[in-house]
């Protein structure tokens, strides 16, 4: 049985600073249990005894091994959110190590852990109401009597008011109360420095190719060769590099985007590639969440027994029906996600093309990108030059920029092929 972090790629450092506090959350519980009878607990950890730590906790032990908020840092595809689901599998596992296979494990991997809540941001921000209501039942008691532990999968969508709901409960952890907080950096823009302040901090690499592709040979029994590609052509991006390995209409995708500086042919030309390179974040979008809504969806019908006869079964059917809706509202807010980070994730496939044209127009000494579009990035270089690629690029970064800045997508997509076009 593979261990909750086993889908961590090329995360060593991190997985051995999670495998720490899990050891020391669990001792903190074993603690508590002892001292019941002698003393009431009072409020925080007691302090532990791993001396690796260097970010404690607020007003405790900066020696503790285990702290009530972490941070985790890293580029999209990196495993920020696997990382925090791991680390709350460890930290509600029987066993305390994340043995992956006790009913603590298997239900927060699953999904359906009664003391594990997920955030994900209804829309594309986390609003007030909805972290407060949070952060109110974080602060019960663990139903399973370990730790309550509240996951924000993209922290850096927080509103400044829920931001500062979220900093109180922060500031004044209960007891039993973990948060796991997920955002691209610790720059103010991701998250604001008063909350960073609080959090202990575990930072996630690219993970290199080569780690990707050794993944995609051994757990998902890939051809070495096809994860090779695959693993290069996505930049690090671990789910990305799966399903181009897997999956045709994917690889179609890709090329679909590669294939836009080739049709800038004219104004009329550069309005379609815009609409080809839109639609073609849409369906990758749409493939992107497929897989992960069905799996969720099947668990939680397991969970919720599927059926039930007895005295109770009417109320259960009315609370199953609720958390469906829950789950389905969730799932509603991650496509609208999904849809922005494919085509992100396109403009960086296509900035990765001109990155190549402007590598091979300086003749500096690196690998491409796109392996499979280097000959015509040299063809771009050879018509460009380095001065013409770098504007090209910057036209793609420019559009990037534009969207995280609130522009209408297909505008920001327009105005670059517009700019690509004319050079
Ligand atoms: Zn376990």
């Amino acid at each position: 049985m593979p261990d909750v972090f086993a889908d961590l790629v090329g995360q060593d450092e991190a997985v051995a600073t999670l495998r720490r506090a899990a050891a020391a959350a669990a001792a903190v519980l074993r603690h508590a249990a002892g001292e019941r009878t002698l003393a009431p607990a009072g409020p925080g950890l007691p302090p532990g005894d791993d001396a690796d730590a260097s970010d404690g906790m607020p007003g405790g032990d900066p020696g503790a091994g285990m702290t009530h908020a972490w941070i985790f840092t890293g580029p999209p595809g990196s495993g920020r959110s696997v990382a925090a689901r791991a680390f709350a599998a460890a930290l509600q596992c029987a066993y305390g190590t994340g043995c992956g296979g006790c009913p603590g494990c298997h239900t927060t991997m699953a999904g359906t852990h009664a003391d594990v809540r997920l955030v994900v941001p209804e829309g594309l921000s986390i609003g007030v109401g909805e972290m407060r209501a949070l952060v109110l039942r974080a602060a019960s008691t663990p139903s399973g009597g370990r730790w309550q532990v509240v996951i924000i999968e993209d922290a850096d969508r927080l509103t400044e008011a829920a931001g500062n709901a979220l900093l109180k409960a922060i500031e004044e952890p209960p007891a039993r109360t973990v948060f796991l907080l997920c955002a691209p950096s610790t720059h103010p823009d991701d998250i604001s420095v008063t909350i960073r302040s609080r959090c202990r901090v575990v930072p996630l690499r690219q993970p290199p190719a080569a780690a990707v592709a050794e993944v995609l040979a051994r757990r998902d029994g890939i051809a070495p060769d096809v994860a090779q590609w695959a693993a290069a052509a996505a930049q690090g991006h671990v789910g990305r590099a799966r399903r181009l390995a897997r999956d045709p209409e994917a690889r179609k995708r890709r090329e679909a985007v590669l294939a836009v500086p080739r049709r800038l042919t004219g104004v009329g030309a550069a309005f379609d590639a815009a609409s080809a390179l839109i639609e073609a974040a849409e369906a990758e979008a749409e493939a992107s969440v497929a897989e992960a809504d069905a799996a969720e969806r099947a668990a939680l019908e397991t969970a919720l027994g599927a059926g039930g006869t007895g005295r109770g079964a009417a109320g259960a059917i009315r609370g199953a029906a609720g958390q469906l809706k829950d789950l389905e509202k969730r799932q509603k807010s991650r496509a609208t996600r999904a849809q922005r980070d494919a085509l992100d994730r396109a403009l960086v496939d296509l900035a990765g093309f001109y990155r190549d044209a402007l590598v091979m127009a300086l003749r500096a000494p690196v690998e491409p990108v796109h392996t499979d579009t280097a000959a015509m990035a040299g063809a771009g270089a050879q018509k460009w030059d380095a001065e013409g690629a770098l504007r090209r690029l910057e036209a793609v970064l420019a559009c990037r920029a534009a969207i995280e800045a609130n522009v209408k997508p297909r505008i920001a997509v327009e105005a670059m092929m517009l700019a690509l076009w004319r050079g």
